[in-house]
């Protein structure tokens, strides 16, 4: 067998039969993965380091979120500012009461962690950990101002999210934050934010 030598440089001991074909490419794997691993040492420590894995907290969020703002000094983007800063302090309040559910926040945080608005947000909870992925990390934030005309009326909207773009829009007659946080919480819960009422 021509690949006879690779295969045993590979670790693999047992005979070299085509029976065997399975545990022979899974020895090759390993050792494929083990190179790999050792060659990019920093990159791939991460997910075996207890810790290693930061969770992703508010600052985090904020800070990947790029929100589409309407032109600067028009009612449209004080509305848009004042959604964010909803955004913002839902994800702190979230922080905050992680695991320990506060009686105040004992409703949101029920079973609400930052986490789970980064996986609605974006299909996965953790940071991106690889330098590629880090570096094309970004959350887009449009808002809908239009849904009154659209829609006729209604009184909830949901947020829209799209997790392929990372892309989330909000409706903006989320006037006050109690508003806003009842409906991003039954959002993440229920129905990843894809209805209107
Ligand atoms: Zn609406």
């Amino acid at each position: 067998m021509m690949l006879a030598e690779d295969i045993v440089r590979c670790g693999y001991t047992a005979p070299i039969k085509m029976d065997n074909k399975e545990t022979i490419i899974r020895k090759g794997m390993e050792l494929f993965l083990v190179n790999q691993m050792t060659a990019n040492a920093e990159t791939c420590r991460p997910p075996f380091v207890p810790g290693m894995i930061t969770k992703p907290d508010a600052d985090v969020i904020m800070m990947n979120c790029h929100p589409q703002y309407s032109e600067k000094g028009t009612s449209r983007e004080r509305t848009e500012w004042k959604i964010i800063n909803f955004l913002q302090d839902f994800l702190e309040e979230l922080e905050i009461s992680d695991g320990e559910m506060a009686s105040a926040t004992a409703e949101v945080s029920e079973s609400l962690a930052v986490e789970d608005v980064l996986q609605w947000m974006t299909g996965q909870a953790h940071i991106p950990i690889l330098p590629n992925e880090k570096q094309h990390f970004k959350i887009t934030l449009k808002f809908d101002h239009e849904c009154w005309e659209r829609l006729g009326d209604h009184s909830t909207c949901y947020p829209v999210v799209n997790a392929c773009t990372c892309t989330v829009i909000f409706p903006v007659h989320l006037t006050t934050y109690s508003d806003f946080r009842k409906t991003m919480t039954e959002a993440l819960r229920y129905g990843h934010g894809l209805h209107r009422i």
